[in-house]
């Protein structure tokens, strides 16, 4: 730490993003991208005149891709905003709408407790239920927005629109923030309730099911005022936080739906499969609507299979925290790479 850094971050703890190891090919089980690329379309775009345009600023209204998400999502391109991934999204989100305290589980995505901190907010941690799932009753009188991760990650439970809305009308005057990154793999999406909820903000990102993680695409959507709020805080932060390529690369992929909605159904197919064959080996799995898997072992702990399937060329994630110590969370892969995975289970376990 330099002398010079503001006291206000001495104390902050940063994301810790999955490793993107490069000293060796490992096959990669830990980020939750796509075991497929992006559709034709997409990389046509990346071409030498391409290139070229790169020297003019890209569309600071990124109006033909909130253009598109609109259409795709039955809203107006007013109800969208466009952000350099879905974390710029929830960061906008924390920065306009948390003045104090925010609300959210115990085990979910970490970069909810990273905002927290970078704004010297106080944090409601409220504990999902002893399975995993999350009691929509236990956010309806907390008073402060909350942030929800559906299906949740890193256990891939799914919460039915149903209790969204139950959420949503408990209290008029609390915001929710719904992250909807793995909202693709199974689930059914919130945001038509945008148009009558006003306390409703719905991320998604085209890092998983759109395969451009690399590209840093995602977006949030919600009533005008919400949309306008967020814009006033990206046009004082930066107005070009979407750069040319993947502004065309985002509207490409939306022209492209259909690849991407067959991709869904191959990993939601591989995602089964791998399931039910880790639990004929012992293991137990939560119920995933998402392309990843958690997963623990009665006679293996999370750390060693971690280390073990690293040491045999394969990346899951393990995160060291209570409760969870036990799981692995294993991105689902394509159906070789699975294969290759449950072979190298199956040999750590008769180890
Ligand atoms: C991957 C992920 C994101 C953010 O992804 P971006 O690449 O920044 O769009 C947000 N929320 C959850 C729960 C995620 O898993």
């Amino acid at each position: 730490m330099s002398r010079f850094l503001n006291l206000r971050y001495k104390k902050l703890t940063p994301y810790t993003p999955g490793e993107q190891p490069q000293d060796r090919r490992y096959i990669k089980l830990n980020t939750n991208e796509s075991p497929y690329p992006p559709s034709e379309g997409v990389l046509t775009v990346l071409n030498r005149q391409a290139g070229e345009e790169l020297r003019l600023y890209s569309d600071p209204e990124a109006s033909e891709l909130k253009k598109k998400l609109a259409a795709r999502y039955g809203v107006a391109p007013e109800n969208v905003f466009v952000s350099n991934g879905s974390d710029e999204a929830l960061n906008f989100a924390f920065m306009a709408f948390v003045p104090e305290r925010i609300a959210f589980a115990d085990i979910t995505y970490g970069f909810y407790q990273v905002f927290s901190e970078l704004y010297g907010l106080q944090t409601q941690i409220i504990p999902l239920r002893e399975d995993f799932s999350l009691a929509v009753e236990d956010y309806e009188h907390i008073g402060c927005p909350c942030v929800i991760a559906n299906p949740n990650a890193p256990t891939g439970l799914l919460l039915p629109v149903s209790h969204i809305e139950r959420l949503l009308q408990s209290d008029p005057n609390r915001l929710v923030i719904l992250d909807e990154a793995y909202i693709d793999f199974g689930g059914t999406t919130a945001i038509p309730l945008i148009q009558r909820y006003d306390n409703l903000l719905v991320i998604q990102t085209c890092s998983k099911s759109r395969s451009l993680a690399g590209a840093r695409l995602g977006y949030a959507i919600g009533c005008k005022s919400l949309i306008q709020d967020l814009e006033t805080l990206r046009f004082s932060t930066n107005p070009y936080n979407v750069n040319r390529l993947t502004l065309k690369m985002g509207c490409r992929a939306l022209e492209e739906q259909d690849y991407y909605d067959e991709n869904c159904l191959r990993i939601i197919e591989t995602r089964e499969y791998t399931r039910s064959k880790l639990e004929n080996m012992g293991f137990r799995c939560l119920d995933s609507k998402t392309n990843f898997l958690f997963a623990e072992h009665p006679s293996v702990s999370g750390e060693r299979m971690y280390q073990e399937l690293k040491d045999r060329g394969i990346l899951v994630r393990h995160f060291d925290r209570p409760r969870i110590r036990s799981f692995i969370r294993i991105t689902i892969g394509n159906r070789k790479e699975m294969e290759e995975f449950l072979r190298q289970v199956e040999a750590i376990l008769a180890d």
